[in-house]
């Protein structure tokens, strides 16, 4: 056990270890919650800790390797999951005032297999409120610190995953997508981010956001870990009706891509995501994979997608009025603080004005206005033509390639403070994220090797159902 560093634990290593009698789950959960009271003091990365649990659940570990039970590779593996998907018996906040005090009624679809995998949930990780954010500044309860500078934000909306993966405090993390959360945080502190295609993870018990483009998915310290965990995530669920069939389809490639078939794969880089705004040491970072990338013997060649610049536009109407329309259950009755009112309005009213922070609000007002009648031609179904079209772009460029490489943030992580009072500036960050929830694509992040500098990832985006694509690219990247 003492010589077992925190910091050079994986999944896969976690796993190989527990077999080997290095240490016991117990003794691994434990380290974790020791190191995290001393360093989450830094970084913020959680918003509620559940040691009992916690426990209980190594222990079941334990037991199994004891009684020489098969043990599933996610076995004691003590997780982090963020505060938008739900947990029995625990509180699930979504970083919002108006969920302070709500416990969840029942797992979602991904903790009851994470439950039954035998994993370890050591808490709730911040985020930004509702997850809408690119910093998780919007949080109402806490500020998380990026853990390679303690004066830079993680990145959001998954900041507090992405953090607790960077500084050891916990083995891997659970987030969720719907215009980069993931992926952004993750490539903001140097982990591995992967948005799954629409559809391939239940989002049942995530407290929705916009839920034509919610995805839950895994941020880890390896492209490995990632494959690992969301294998364990994803399937067809009777509970969310957009989870599909084609779920069901993983293959041996996900787990165990072949150098072979990886080789084969034609990587496109598109002109459009190569623009003005992009920082010079990101342009930079993103050539040297690109080389790397073609020394595995993968080809490599431009592509084009015409429409990435309407993407942000399209996002900032579409995600609203599924905001609008998703956040109207927390009234006071169903969800919220039931403050004292006289009348049923009244009520709406205090409640939604005390819980709500001022991104909830900006959005739920802006998804309102592209709703109603005389601007929903205008702007709401307009934004849906528009999405036709970004998705079109991607079949059109998958007819010639397989995978495609892209940035995925415009510059590395940015000051705390440096952009909450100018929201577009914030919303930028999310330029290159975005298309990929429009067109339902899986994405990954991975981050970029260097000796030094803030984190910088790039991003491969795979065709529907081809996570194993992009995957198989990033494990022979990562071990170059
Ligand atoms: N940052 C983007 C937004 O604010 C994406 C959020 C997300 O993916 N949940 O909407």
């Amino acid at each position: 056990m003492s010589h077992v560093s925190l910091h050079s634990l994986t999944i896969k290593k976690f796993h190989d270890g527990l077999l080997k009698k290095e240490f016991s789950a117990l003794e691994m959960t434990q380290a974790f919650f020791g190191w995290i009271e001393k360093k989450d003091k830094e970084i913020g990365a959680y918003l509620s800790l559940h040691k009992d649990e916690a426990v209980c659940q190594a222990e079941a570990a334990d037991l199994k390797i004891a009684k020489g039970e098969p043990l599933n590779v996610l076995a004691g593996a003590p997780l982090a999951i963020k505060d938008n998907i739900l947990i029995e018996g625990l509180p699930a906040t979504a970083a919002s005032k108006i969920l302070e005090n709500y416990k969840a009624s029942y797992d979602a679809a991904v903790i009851k297999k994470l439950k039954n995998a035998g994993a370890v949930f050591l808490g709730k990780t911040n985020m930004d409120e509702f997850a809408m954010g690119s910093s998780t500044e919007n949080s109402a309860f806490q500020k998380t610190k990026n853990p390679h500078d303690l004066s830079r934000v993680p990145g959001g909306s998954s900041g507090g995953s992405a953090a607790a993966v960077a500084a050891h405090l916990a083995v891997a993390a659970l987030g969720s997508d719907t215009g980069g959360s993931i992926r952004q945080p993750a490539a903001f502190c140097g982990a591995v981010g992967l948005k799954p295609t629409y559809g391939a993870v239940s989002r049942y018990g995530l407290i929705a956001m916009a839920s034509s483009l919610d995805q839950i998915g895994p941020i880890t310290k390896t492209v490995e870990d990632a494959a690992i965990l969301f294998k364990e995530i994803a399937g067809q669920d009777a509970m969310d009706s957009t989870s599909s069939p084609q779920a069901r389809d993983y293959g041996e490639d996900l787990l165990n891509p072949k150098l072979e078939d990886v080789k084969k794969l034609r990587v496109g880089i598109p002109d459009e995501y190569f623009i003005d705004g992009l920082d010079k040491e990101v342009a930079a970072k993103i050539e040297e994979a690109i080389s790397s990338i073609k020394s595995l013997g993968v080809k490599v060649q431009k592509t084009s997608l015409p429409h990435t610049k309407y993407a942000l536009s399209c996002y900032y109407i579409i995600m609203p009025a599924e905001v609008s329309s998703n956040l109207e259950r927390f009234d006071g009755i169903r969800y919220g603080t039931r403050q004292k009112a006289d009348n049923l309005l009244e009520l709406y009213k205090k409640d939604r004005e005390s819980g709500f922070g001022a991104e909830a609000k900006r959005r739920i007002l802006l998804g309102t206005f592209v709703l109603s009648s005389g601007y929903y031609e205008a702007y709401y179904a307009k934004a849906q033509k528009v999405r036709r079209l970004i998705a079109q772009d991607f079949d059109e460029a998958f007819r010639e390639v397989d995978v495609i490489l892209a940035p995925v943030t415009p510059t590395p992580a940015f000051k705390i403070g440096e952009k909450t009072s100018d929201p577009l500036s914030m919303y930028l960050s999310d330029i290159f994220t975005i298309p990929a929830n429009l067109a339902g694509l899986p994405a990954v992040a991975i981050p970029i090797k260097a000796k030094a500098g803030l984190p910088v990832g790039f991003q491969l985006i795979g065709r529907h159902w081809r996570e194993a694509d992009i995957l198989g690219i990033g494990r022979y990247y990562e071990q170059l």
